[in-house]
């Protein structure tokens, strides 16, 4: 933890968000991340999703079970679901989502949003062409050599 909390540290000085994650195995760290969304023009580059992108390209796996994440502040809920689907076993964080509203990284409304209907949501959103979509999954339904996630 304290390798991800300097990293939010030194990020701030390298154009970056106060964010840093870390990936380890045992005790041994296999791979870092830092916020990088305003120096890449990536508002996807969270700390925990490039911790994760970094892990995930450096061991050539998409699971990351049997890894654990540090990250120096609760993540959001893109980066939430991002550890949840890299199966990583446990997560560590330091500063909470209360802190990082206080300056000015507020993320309540997307968890507020995740409570509502589609339809009751902020971001309008409608159904379209769901008869044709459908044949990819009824594809992939069918297909005997998938790698299965
Ligand atoms: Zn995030």
């Amino acid at each position: 933890m304290r390798k991800a909390i300097e990293l939010s540290k030194e990020n701030i000085e390298n154009g970056g968000g106060p964010f840093g994650a870390v990936i380890a195995k045992d005790g041994e760290i296999v791979a870092t991340g830092v916020n990088r969304v305003t120096a890449s023009c990536d508002p996807t580059a969270h700390a925990e999703v490039s911790a994760i992108r970094a892990a995930t390209s450096q061991l050539n796996t998409f699971n990351l079970s049997g890894y654990e994440i540090y990250t120096s502040c609760e993540p959001c809920p893109m980066c939430l679901g991002a550890i949840y689907w890299a199966r990583l076993d446990k997560m560590y964080y330091a500063n909470n989502k209360t802190d990082a509203k206080n300056i000015g990284f507020d993320d309540s409304f997307i968890y507020d949003e995740l409570d509502l209907k589609p339809s009751e949501r902020k971001l309008p959103s409608e159904v379209l062409l769901r008869d044709e979509a459908i044949k990819a999954f009824e594809r992939w339904t069918d297909k005997d050599d998938k790698v299965e996630y």
